[in-house]
């Protein structure tokens, strides 16, 4: 949209003319720009600590990486390819200047945002810069799938092939949950309003909501938790849909035509899988009487919004494929979360203690590592921290031999500290991984295109495993150095006087 206009000064003065006929000298911005004023306000506070943050990240860089990039050739960047403005101007990399930060936390917290831009909420100077915000945020979003994607199939490499998310497609659900449902229609499935009828007495309260009565049609149909479910599947099917009274009639109510033939085996599989996932849920919940089931649902809630991401933004990935992700983790035992951060946490660990060389010993390590804590799992009821911890601890083979007793237990404190950490509530895997690729970009938006910003995004990226996608944040994130470098030459004057009062 600005491409042809920008090629050289001649260029931004015609674009500051353009806006100061329409917005007025920047001695009204205060009144003439209240979004523009909007957003930088809203940035200003936390602007100054990402910049803080951004800074110890360079130095710990250069402590730790010194030693492996030496040798590279300094400048094997990019340029910036079809946009002028980034190699023109050479160094893009942000001294910390005010506006010049504002302006770049400000993009980056604008395209990080889920929801897709809106031409009547963006600030007034970025509005010629809609389209192409709106490509680097879809472009992040795809990122963050990726990345996500690509770490549940990490932390089990063997489970492609058992679960893949075609064969959910081509399969009907496990015998277990249509028997399940049919057990459930047929109202044959033990709750505590069962139990009751045949004379045991027990305080009848729903585990999930802990408030109303528990009886099937309340845990599988009415609770506010699995509501939740229920809505976030109408809405990926974008259609809205009256739940009746029971599983039964629910069940035989259940009719799809209308949503095509490609979705309808998910739109099939649908219920079976909601009624199963809350029926496991609700007894996990009722023996270990915790209140770690809302973790649970949340956790799914998150990564059920990727799919939805992809729903909304209309990304390239096709519906199927992103509703089937939905399903697959929507069956996905909990234990799975366990291990993937478990799996997190040695990796990092790994990482700083600089105890793997390659790759390829990396994901050897972590492939046993993962083979051994699913069967602890699935033999042990109620694992806790410390028993995963021994496990993790013991990685890579032997290292136990080799660490004296008092090291090996404050690295199984480090590690179970990491781990309670990642477990807590709201610190789901979609947050987190999001948040990675915000930090990766934020090493290129301050730091650059060039080398510095490429090792701080790599960094960033290798603690989810997902280095090989440093190409493509670079990619999205330099388009938004090159708005900064425009932005600020063109409105520059504007964005001085609204930050003079904030
Ligand atoms: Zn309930």
């Amino acid at each position: 949209m600005m491409e042809p206009l920008i090629k050289g000064p001649a260029g931004l003065e015609y674009l500051k003319k353009a806006f100061a006929n329409r917005y007025g000298p920047p001695t009204d911005a205060h009144t003439s720009l209240p979004l523009t004023m909007q957003w930088l306000s809203s940035v200003h506070s936390s602007a100054e600590q990402e910049w803080d943050e951004y800074k110890d990240s360079v130095s710990s860089l250069t402590v730790n990486n010194e030693r492996l990039y030496q040798g590279l050739p300094p400048t094997t960047l990019r340029t910036g390819g079809s946009i002028p403005m980034a190699s023109r101007l050479g160094s893009p990399s942000s001294k910390g200047e005010r506006v010049d930060l504002l302006v770049r936390v400000g993009l980056l917290k604008l395209v990080n945002e889920i929801g897709g831009l809106m031409l009547e909420t963006l600030p007034e100077t970025l509005k010629l810069n809609l389209s192409r915000l709106r490509g680097v945020q879809s472009q992040f979003q795809k990122i963050i799938v990726i990345a996500t994607r690509s770490l549940y199939s990490m932390m089990e490499p063997w489970g492609l092939s058992l679960f893949p998310s075609e064969r959910i497609w081509r399969a009907r659900v496990p015998p277990k949950v249509a028997f399940f449902a049919w057990e459930a229609s047929w109202g044959k499935v033990l709750t505590q309003e069962q139990l009751q009828r045949r004379g045991f007495s027990l305080a009848n309260r729903c585990f999930l909501c802990l408030s109303e009565e528990e009886t099937m049609d309340h845990l599988l149909l009415h609770c506010i938790k699995t509501r939740i479910l229920w809505n976030l599947l109408f809405s990926l099917f974008g259609i809205s849909w009256t739940l009746s009274g029971t599983v039964k009639t629910t069940l035989l109510g259940w009719n799809g035509g209308f949503v095509g033939k490609r979705r309808k085996k998910a739109w099939q599989m649908a219920p079976l899988c909601i009624f199963w996932s809350v029926w496991k849920e609700r007894n996990r919940g009722s023996l270990a009487e915790s209140h770690s089931s809302l973790l649970r649902l949340r956790i799914w809630f998150s990564n059920s919004l990727i799919a939805n991401v992809y729903l909304k933004q209309s990304l390239s990935l096709s519906l199927s494929l992103s509703l089937s992700f939905f399903f697959y983790v929507l069956m996905r035992p909990i234990f799975h979360v366990y291990v993937f951060y478990s799996v997190l946490v040695l990796r990092q660990t790994l990482l700083s203690e600089n105890m793997v060389t390659t790759a390829a010993d990396m994901e050897n390590i972590v492939s046993s590592c993962i083979k051994q804590l699913s069967k602890l799992l699935d033999t042990v009821e109620d694992v806790g921290i410390s028993e995963i911890v021994g496990t993790i601890s013991s990685f890579p083979e032997g290292n136990n031999h080799t660490l004296n007793p008092e090291k090996l237990q404050a690295r199984k404190e480090v590690m179970a500290n990491m781990l309670g950490k990642s477990l807590q509530a709201g610190d789901a895997i979609f947050t987190r991984v999001s948040h990675t690729v915000y930090l990766a970009a934020r090493g290129i938006v301050l730091g650059g295109n060039g080398l510095k910003g490429r090792q701080l995004a790599e960094a960033a990226l290798r603690r989810i495993g997902a280095s090989l996608l440093t190409e493509n944040v670079v990619e999205a994130a330099e388009v938004l150095i090159v708005v900064t470098t425009v932005s600020s030459s063109v409105h520059g004057a504007w964005y001085e006087e609204l930050v003079k009062n904030l």
